[in-house]
Protein backbone atom coordinates (compact mmCIF):
# COMPACT_ATOMS: atom_id res chain seq x y z
CA UNK A 1 0.00 0.00 0.00
CA UNK A 2 1.07 3.18 -1.09
CA UNK A 3 2.23 5.47 2.40
CA UNK A 4 1.20 9.00 2.22
CA UNK A 5 3.51 11.86 1.71
CA UNK A 6 5.59 13.62 4.32
CA UNK A 7 4.82 17.88 4.82
CA UNK A 8 8.13 19.22 3.02
CA UNK A 9 11.34 20.20 4.92
CA UNK A 10 14.16 18.37 6.57
CA UNK A 11 14.10 15.56 9.04
CA UNK A 12 17.34 14.27 10.49
CA UNK A 13 17.14 10.88 11.23
CA UNK A 14 19.34 8.49 13.48
CA UNK A 15 20.38 5.11 12.14
CA UNK A 16 21.95 1.69 13.90
CA UNK A 17 25.26 2.41 14.78
CA UNK A 18 25.71 -1.75 14.54
CA UNK A 19 22.56 -3.62 15.22
CA UNK A 20 19.84 -3.23 12.16
CA UNK A 21 17.04 -4.03 15.20
CA UNK A 22 17.57 -0.38 16.70
CA UNK A 23 15.96 1.37 13.75
CA UNK A 24 13.24 3.11 15.22
CA UNK A 25 9.91 2.14 14.07
CA UNK A 26 10.00 6.01 13.56
CA UNK A 27 12.67 6.55 11.40
CA UNK A 28 12.08 3.56 9.30
CA UNK A 29 8.41 4.83 8.54
CA UNK A 30 9.92 8.10 7.63
CA UNK A 31 12.81 6.47 5.13
CA UNK A 32 9.65 5.31 4.05
CA UNK A 33 7.86 8.19 3.39
CA UNK A 34 10.16 11.04 2.45
CA UNK A 35 10.88 11.98 -1.22
CA UNK A 36 14.91 12.34 -0.89
CA UNK A 37 17.49 10.52 1.29
CA UNK A 38 20.51 12.82 1.63
CA UNK A 39 23.38 10.42 3.04
CA UNK A 40 27.25 10.91 3.25
CA UNK A 41 27.84 7.36 1.18
CA UNK A 42 24.67 5.67 -1.06
CA UNK A 43 26.51 2.23 -0.55
CA UNK A 44 26.47 2.12 3.18
CA UNK A 45 22.09 3.67 3.36
CA UNK A 46 21.71 1.48 0.33
CA UNK A 47 22.14 -1.36 2.50
CA UNK A 48 19.81 -0.21 5.55
CA UNK A 49 17.09 1.01 2.93
CA UNK A 50 17.76 -2.73 1.47
CA UNK A 51 16.88 -4.35 5.05
CA UNK A 52 13.57 -2.22 5.00
CA UNK A 53 12.45 -3.20 1.70
CA UNK A 54 12.61 0.59 0.36
CA UNK A 55 13.63 2.19 -2.56
CA UNK A 56 14.52 5.76 -2.54
CA UNK A 57 16.72 9.06 -4.70
CA UNK A 58 19.58 9.40 -2.33
CA UNK A 59 21.90 12.16 -2.38
CA UNK A 60 25.46 12.14 -1.42
CA UNK A 61 25.94 14.78 0.86
CA UNK A 62 28.57 15.61 3.75
CA UNK A 63 29.79 18.96 4.89
CA UNK A 64 32.17 19.36 2.05
CA UNK A 65 29.97 18.74 -0.04
CA UNK A 66 30.20 21.44 -3.19
CA UNK A 67 27.68 24.57 -2.84
CA UNK A 68 26.01 23.47 -5.46
CA UNK A 69 24.88 20.28 -3.90
CA UNK A 70 23.95 21.96 -1.08
CA UNK A 71 21.64 24.27 -2.63
CA UNK A 72 20.18 21.49 -4.62
CA UNK A 73 19.17 19.77 -1.44
CA UNK A 74 18.43 22.97 0.26
CA UNK A 75 15.89 23.66 -3.05
CA UNK A 76 14.59 20.62 -3.11
CA UNK A 77 13.36 20.70 0.79
CA UNK A 78 10.99 23.70 -0.07
CA UNK A 79 8.56 21.42 -1.77
CA UNK A 80 9.78 17.94 -0.93
CA UNK A 81 10.29 15.85 2.00
CA UNK A 82 14.34 15.52 2.96
CA UNK A 83 15.37 12.90 5.22
CA UNK A 84 19.38 13.62 6.56
CA UNK A 85 21.20 10.46 7.90
CA UNK A 86 24.47 9.38 8.28
CA UNK A 87 26.54 5.93 7.89
CA UNK A 88 25.52 4.85 11.58
CA UNK A 89 24.31 6.83 14.40
CA UNK A 90 23.21 10.52 14.98
CA UNK A 91 24.28 13.08 11.91
CA UNK A 92 25.86 15.99 13.16
CA UNK A 93 27.86 14.01 16.25
CA UNK A 94 31.00 14.07 14.20
CA UNK A 95 29.39 13.51 11.10
CA UNK A 96 27.92 15.70 8.47
CA UNK A 97 24.46 17.78 8.25
CA UNK A 98 25.10 21.36 10.80
CA UNK A 99 25.55 23.82 7.39
CA UNK A 100 22.76 21.70 6.18
CA UNK A 101 20.98 22.79 9.42
CA UNK A 102 21.76 25.81 10.07
CA UNK A 103 20.92 27.22 6.14
CA UNK A 104 17.37 25.22 6.34
CA UNK A 105 16.80 27.11 9.48
CA UNK A 106 18.20 30.68 8.16
CA UNK A 107 15.78 30.12 5.26
CA UNK A 108 12.69 29.19 7.15
CA UNK A 109 12.14 25.79 5.76
CA UNK A 110 10.54 23.47 8.23
CA UNK A 111 13.57 21.04 10.27
CA UNK A 112 12.71 18.39 12.65
CA UNK A 113 14.87 15.49 14.33
CA UNK A 114 14.15 11.98 15.12
CA UNK A 115 16.54 10.88 17.93
CA UNK A 116 17.90 7.55 17.43
CA UNK A 117 21.26 5.53 18.37
CA UNK A 118 24.42 7.45 18.98
CA UNK A 119 27.77 5.70 20.31
CA UNK A 120 28.59 8.59 22.85
CA UNK A 121 25.19 8.02 24.61
CA UNK A 122 25.24 4.08 24.28
CA UNK A 123 28.87 4.38 25.66
CA UNK A 124 28.25 6.83 28.79
CA UNK A 125 25.49 4.06 29.86
CA UNK A 126 27.70 1.51 29.72
CA UNK A 127 31.00 2.96 31.04
CA UNK A 128 29.86 2.70 34.80
CA UNK A 129 31.19 6.55 35.27
CA UNK A 130 29.48 9.47 36.27
CA UNK A 131 26.92 10.94 33.42
CA UNK A 132 25.85 13.88 35.47
CA UNK A 133 28.03 15.85 33.75
CA UNK A 134 29.99 14.99 30.61
CA UNK A 135 32.02 16.58 27.81
CA UNK A 136 31.94 14.79 24.14
CA UNK A 137 34.87 15.94 22.64
CA UNK A 138 34.73 14.40 19.00
CA UNK A 139 38.11 12.73 18.12
CA UNK A 140 41.44 13.48 19.35
CA UNK A 141 43.84 15.18 16.97
CA UNK A 142 46.49 12.46 16.17
CA UNK A 143 49.24 14.18 15.82
CA UNK A 144 51.49 13.82 19.75
CA UNK A 145 51.65 17.41 20.17
CA UNK A 146 48.35 18.34 19.49
CA UNK A 147 46.60 15.42 20.96
CA UNK A 148 48.63 16.16 23.86
CA UNK A 149 47.37 19.86 23.53
CA UNK A 150 43.44 19.24 23.40
CA UNK A 151 44.06 16.81 26.58
CA UNK A 152 45.53 19.79 28.26
CA UNK A 153 42.92 22.08 27.57
CA UNK A 154 40.04 19.40 28.68
CA UNK A 155 41.60 18.36 31.97
CA UNK A 156 40.27 20.82 34.45
CA UNK A 157 36.70 20.40 33.23
CA UNK A 158 34.87 18.69 36.33
CA UNK A 159 33.02 15.99 33.92
CA UNK A 160 33.36 13.06 32.11
CA UNK A 161 34.99 13.24 28.89
CA UNK A 162 33.56 11.57 25.78
CA UNK A 163 36.07 10.70 22.96
CA UNK A 164 35.55 8.68 19.61
CA UNK A 165 38.78 6.67 18.51
CA UNK A 166 40.00 4.16 16.42
CA UNK A 167 41.89 1.03 17.02
CA UNK A 168 45.38 2.02 15.29
CA UNK A 169 45.27 4.92 17.96
CA UNK A 170 43.69 4.11 21.04
CA UNK A 171 47.06 3.09 22.77
CA UNK A 172 48.44 6.29 21.76
CA UNK A 173 45.59 8.17 23.07
CA UNK A 174 45.45 6.10 26.82
CA UNK A 175 49.31 6.81 26.51
CA UNK A 176 48.23 10.34 26.01
CA UNK A 177 45.48 10.49 28.87
CA UNK A 178 48.06 8.81 31.42
CA UNK A 179 50.25 11.72 30.97
CA UNK A 180 47.82 14.81 30.79
CA UNK A 181 44.76 13.28 32.35
CA UNK A 182 46.50 11.84 35.91
CA UNK A 183 44.73 9.98 38.41
CA UNK A 184 41.70 9.88 35.95
CA UNK A 185 39.59 6.51 36.01
CA UNK A 186 39.26 5.63 32.18
CA UNK A 187 36.74 3.24 29.71
CA UNK A 188 36.87 2.15 26.56
CA UNK A 189 33.19 1.08 25.11
CA UNK A 190 33.84 -1.01 21.57
CA UNK A 191 31.88 -2.50 18.67
CA UNK A 192 28.52 -1.43 20.34
CA UNK A 193 25.52 -2.74 19.86
CA UNK A 194 27.35 -5.65 17.77
CA UNK A 195 28.56 -8.84 18.16
CA UNK A 196 32.06 -8.57 19.86
CA UNK A 197 30.63 -5.73 22.35
CA UNK A 198 32.51 -4.89 24.96
CA UNK A 199 33.25 -2.08 27.68
CA UNK A 200 36.43 -2.59 29.93
CA UNK A 201 37.51 0.29 32.93
CA UNK A 202 40.54 0.48 34.88
CA UNK A 203 43.58 2.84 35.02
CA UNK A 204 45.29 4.07 31.78
CA UNK A 205 47.91 1.97 32.88
CA UNK A 206 46.03 -1.21 32.88
CA UNK A 207 44.00 -0.70 29.55
CA UNK A 208 47.51 0.27 27.92
CA UNK A 209 48.50 -3.18 29.08
CA UNK A 210 45.63 -5.10 28.06
CA UNK A 211 45.05 -3.28 24.48
CA UNK A 212 49.11 -3.40 23.91
CA UNK A 213 48.70 -7.16 24.22
CA UNK A 214 44.97 -7.51 22.23
CA UNK A 215 45.47 -4.63 19.54
CA UNK A 216 41.26 -3.52 19.78
CA UNK A 217 39.79 -4.23 16.26
CA UNK A 218 36.54 -2.32 15.13
CA UNK A 219 34.56 0.69 16.67
CA UNK A 220 35.83 2.76 20.05
CA UNK A 221 34.49 4.89 22.12
CA UNK A 222 37.20 5.76 24.69
CA UNK A 223 36.05 7.98 28.42
CA UNK A 224 37.65 9.78 31.11
CA UNK A 225 35.94 9.79 33.87
CA UNK A 226 36.26 13.50 36.42
CA UNK A 227 39.20 14.27 37.80
CA UNK A 228 39.92 13.58 40.82
CA UNK A 229 38.33 15.48 44.09
CA UNK A 230 41.42 17.66 45.38
CA UNK A 231 42.78 15.68 48.66
CA UNK A 232 41.03 17.56 51.99
CA UNK A 233 44.27 19.41 53.80
CA UNK A 234 46.14 18.13 56.54
CA UNK A 235 45.06 20.02 60.14
CA UNK A 236 47.94 21.61 59.99
CA UNK A 237 47.40 23.19 56.47
CA UNK A 238 44.51 24.09 57.79
CA UNK A 239 45.53 26.40 60.40
CA UNK A 240 48.07 27.54 57.92
CA UNK A 241 45.30 28.33 55.59
CA UNK A 242 42.77 30.21 58.30
CA UNK A 243 46.19 31.77 59.32
CA UNK A 244 46.72 33.52 55.92
CA UNK A 245 43.14 34.28 55.83
CA UNK A 246 43.19 35.71 59.24
CA UNK A 247 45.97 38.22 58.25
CA UNK A 248 43.32 40.55 56.09
CA UNK A 249 39.73 38.90 57.37
CA UNK A 250 37.92 38.70 60.40
CA UNK A 251 37.44 34.85 61.81
CA UNK A 252 34.11 34.15 60.48
CA UNK A 253 35.12 36.02 56.79
CA UNK A 254 38.45 33.58 57.37
CA UNK A 255 36.19 30.59 57.91
CA UNK A 256 34.01 31.17 55.09
CA UNK A 257 36.75 31.57 52.88
CA UNK A 258 38.41 28.47 53.78
CA UNK A 259 35.63 26.49 53.54
CA UNK A 260 34.73 27.49 50.15
CA UNK A 261 38.11 26.77 48.80
CA UNK A 262 38.24 23.76 50.10
CA UNK A 263 35.17 22.16 50.58
CA UNK A 264 35.59 22.13 54.29
CA UNK A 265 32.99 22.77 57.39
CA UNK A 266 32.36 26.65 58.00
CA UNK A 267 32.11 25.88 61.38
CA UNK A 268 34.34 23.90 62.40
CA UNK A 269 36.63 26.37 61.01
CA UNK A 270 35.09 29.19 62.82
CA UNK A 271 35.63 27.59 66.26
CA UNK A 272 39.34 27.29 64.46
CA UNK A 273 39.72 30.44 63.16
CA UNK A 274 38.74 31.80 67.17
CA UNK A 275 41.28 29.77 68.63
CA UNK A 276 43.71 30.96 66.51
CA UNK A 277 42.79 34.37 66.78
CA UNK A 278 43.15 34.27 70.55
CA UNK A 279 46.23 32.31 70.90
CA UNK A 280 47.83 35.41 68.18
N1 LIG B 1 27.20 9.97 14.32
C1 LIG B 1 27.74 8.78 14.95
C2 LIG B 1 27.07 8.61 16.31
O1 LIG B 1 26.04 9.24 16.57
O2 LIG B 1 27.57 7.84 17.12
C3 LIG B 1 29.23 8.82 15.04
C4 LIG B 1 29.93 8.96 13.72
S1 LIG B 1 31.67 9.04 13.85
C5 LIG B 1 32.14 9.41 12.20
C6 LIG B 1 32.14 7.36 13.95
C7 LIG B 1 32.77 7.02 15.29
O3 LIG B 1 31.74 6.77 16.23
C8 LIG B 1 33.61 5.76 15.27
O4 LIG B 1 34.94 6.02 14.83
C9 LIG B 1 33.57 5.35 16.73
O5 LIG B 1 34.48 6.11 17.48
C10 LIG B 1 32.13 5.74 17.10
N2 LIG B 1 31.24 4.58 16.90
C11 LIG B 1 30.30 4.46 15.96
N3 LIG B 1 29.68 3.26 16.08
C12 LIG B 1 30.24 2.65 17.14
C13 LIG B 1 30.05 1.39 17.78
N4 LIG B 1 29.14 0.53 17.35
N5 LIG B 1 30.81 1.10 18.85
C14 LIG B 1 31.74 1.96 19.31
N6 LIG B 1 31.96 3.16 18.74
C15 LIG B 1 31.24 3.49 17.67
Amino acid sequence: METPPLAPGLYIVATPIGNLGDITARAADILARCDVIACEDTRVTGKLLNHLGIRKAMRRYDDHASAEMRERILGEMAEKSVVLVSDAGTPLISDPGYRLVREARERGLSVTSLPGPSAMIVALTLAGLPTDRFLFAGFLPSKDKARGDALAGLAAIPATLVFYETGPRLVASLEAMAQHLPGRELAVARELTKLHEECRRGTPEELIAHYTAHPPKGEIVLLAGPPPEPAAPEADDIDALLRAALAHASPSQAAGQVAKAHGLDRKALYARAMALKSQA
